[in-house]
């Protein structure tokens, strides 16, 4: 083992040197020589446990004494070196011990001026207080056309665990019998450094002891075996806004279970499912009606029978109307969520050519084909084609 430098030879300061001093010259090395500044430098690292271990005896005034009498060897008691039961002995202090000693003087929380990147941030965002909170529940609530038209307000019986009313939800018999954790001090963490290939990282997590809590109860309550909750068959009503969509969620702040040993509630997690309309099709906020009309009708004209969402309606067929059209009832779709925008309902025309006929059926469409008007001619097909949008054409089908 190496020889081992001065304490103050190696923070740089002199033998007199004050506590604010002494400080303020670690700082300056730990800064220099920290890991995150200097990543797979070994050299760094050594300096950087150096200054640690120096600036540990040096800023404590019972140590620094002892050290400025008996220097590095105390024997079993002392610092450490070549006798290897003191303080540091070994292979020194470790990444751990620094961290987890003096991550006060990098300021905050383990991290100076960002020292510790990312691994600072996940950890810092976080409230100190543990919050304790309840789990979220998730239904599935069906709604039909009609509902996602109008809105509709919903009553359901929801199992979840409530507070229990005895102890009120703390689990400690009467609400009172219990104490503040020993082991976290009633933070409910416990702080930890990593040695990670990044350089040390400084975690938190949650104190076994009161896992979380930060209390311990001295006796439980008897009504809900110390557990703070007891399940309940619960009403809950809530309102389905117009507009909804399948797989929507709608979230109910506090109406989830409830946490053991009290907190805050979870939430409630409504989740929409559409149920399918056996005629209508939705297409965002329109609706699609496919209406197959008999022959007579779409050449003669006349009316059509319609499914709407709230029952049926009679749409008038003008006369000549071609198959492929769509007739647009402007407004008799779905309103858009939170606004007064309505879609449409598209009817989407279609015509229906018999596939079985008798003989007598077959002899009068024959004589169909002789009169003068029942075969298009070119320019006929043209006008229409021209008029169907979605006929295929060659915009969107390369057709010549
Ligand atoms: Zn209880
Ligand atoms: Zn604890």
């Amino acid at each position: 083992m190496a020889e081992k430098r001065d304490y103050y030879e190696v923070l740089g300061v002199s033998k007199d040197a004050s506590a604010d001093e002494i400080k303020k010259a670690y700082r300056k090395m730990a800064i220099k020589y920290h890991p995150d500044k200097n990543p797979g430098d070994k050299a760094a690292e050594e300096k950087f446990k150096e200054a640690a271990e120096a600036y540990d005896v040096l800023s404590d005034a019972d140590k620094r004494a002892k050290y400025d009498q008996f220097g590095h060897n105390m024997g079993p008691q002392g610092f450490g070196g070549a006798g290897g039961g003191g303080f540091y002995s070994g292979g020194g202090m470790s990444m751990e011990d620094i961290f987890a000693h003096f991550g006060d003087i990098f300021g905050g929380r383990g991290g100076f001026g960002g020292g510790f990147g990312g691994f600072e941030g996940a950890s810092g965002a976080r409230p100190r207080q543990h919050v304790n909170k309840g789990t979220d529940l998730r239904i599935t609530v069906k709604v039909t056309l009609k509902d996602i038209m109008n809105g509709v307000d919903k009553k359901l019986k929801i199992p979840r665990y409530v507070a229990c009313e005895h102890c009120k939800g703390t689990g400690a018999k009467d609400g009172t019998a219990f104490h503040t954790c020993q082991r976290c001090h009633g933070t409910g963490y416990i702080t930890h450094v990593q040695q990670t290939m990044f350089g040390a990282m400084q975690s938190e997590s949650v104190c076994p002891e009161c896992n979380g809590e930060g209390k311990v109860i001295s006796e439980p309550c008897t009504y809900c075996n110390g557990t703070g909750v007891e399940k309940r068959d619960d009403v809950v009503s809530f309102h389905i806004p117009a507009g909804v969509e399948d797989g929507m969620t709608l979230t109910m702040r506090g109406q989830g279970n409830a946490p053991r040993h009290g907190g805050v509630n979870g939430d409630l997690l409504i989740v929409i499912q559409e149920e399918k309309n056996p005629e209508l099709i939705r297409d965002g906020d329109d609706l699609i009606y496919n209406l197959m009309l008999d022959f007579p009708t779409a050449a003669l004209g006349g009316s059509a029978e319609i499914p709407t969402v709230d029952g049926r309606a009679r749409l008038k067929i003008a006369a000549g109307t071609q198959p492929g059209k769509v007739l647009r009832l402007r407004g008799k779709g779905l309103p858009k969520m939170n606004s007064s925008v309505k879609g449409d309902l598209l009817v989407n025309v279609m015509v229906y050519v018999p596939e079985n006929v008798t003989d007598a059926e077959k002899a009068a469409i024959e004589s169909l084909k002789e009169q003068p008007n029942i075969v298009p001619t070119e320019s006929t097909a043209k006008r229409i084609f021209s008029r169907l949008r979605h006929i295929f054409n060659k915009e969107n089908r390369g057709v010549e």
